[in-house]
């Protein structure tokens, strides 16, 4: 059974998920989003080690923490990101866009594929690729454990927004529709900002996809 701690960082408000496995003292980081060092901290208290960080995506507020992580990490750990998101992860997410400079971040070190299946101790996950929020945008799915780890895909009550450089609305909702709302209703989704919520709630209760 893997233990997820959500942490709300940075300047607006996204959700870094620690994710770890008790048994093998491994963890990984979905979207070290800001204050690196602080993951870090938080991985300790539980004797954890961060091995891997998985990148939803490449924008800024999802990203600004992996300097950290790397710095406080002995060995560092993997970084994975999908190539489509690349020259998003070079302009540093786009930080400038929103006045920002991140601190100089490594180099991803690993390209997610579409059906590809990451580990974690005993769990595995599988990556879905889900374009429209920008064009790299993955999820990754544990089936095990009935959870989704969404990113800016979908929301509470909301969708991920479109009009930033590479954004595409169809692709979205198309993403939505075809690896998304074809889990099953109690798949938890954990989102990239605000609460948790499920695969059913969305199906039935998201004004964006009515
Ligand atoms: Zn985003
Ligand atoms: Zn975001």
């Amino acid at each position: 059974m893997l233990e997820i701690i959500p942490l709300v960082l940075g300047p607006v408000a996204t959700n870094a998920y620690l994710v770890g496995d008790p048994k093998s003292h491994s963890a990984v980081v979905i979207d070290p989003a800001w204050d690196g060092e602080l993951i870090v901290e938080e991985a300790k208290r539980y004797g954890w080690n961060i091995e891997q960080l998985w990148l939803t995506h490449a924008h800024f507020d999802h990203i600004g923490g992996i300097a950290g992580v790397v710095k406080g990490s002995h060995p560092s750990p993997k970084i994975a990101l999908h190539p489509a998101d690349l020259p998003l992860y070079s302009a540093q997410g786009g930080a400038a866009l929103f006045g920002m400079r991140l601190e100089a971040t490594p180099e991803p070190t690993d390209r997610l594929k579409h059906g590809q299946i990451l580990t974690l101790g005993e769990q595995a996950f599988e990556v879905r690729h889900c374009p429209g929020h920008t064009p790299g945008h993955v999820v990754f799915y544990c089936a095990a454990q009935k959870v989704m780890f969404c990113g800016d895909v979908i929301f509470w009550g909301g969708i991920g927004r479109t009009d930033l450089p590479g954004g595409d609305y169809d692709a979205l909702i198309r993403s939505i529709q075809t690896q998304i709302l074809t889990l099953p209703n109690e798949t938890r989704l954990l989102s990239g900002h605000g609460g948790e919520t499920t695969v059913g709630v969305e199906r039935r209760d998201n004004p964006f996809l009515s």
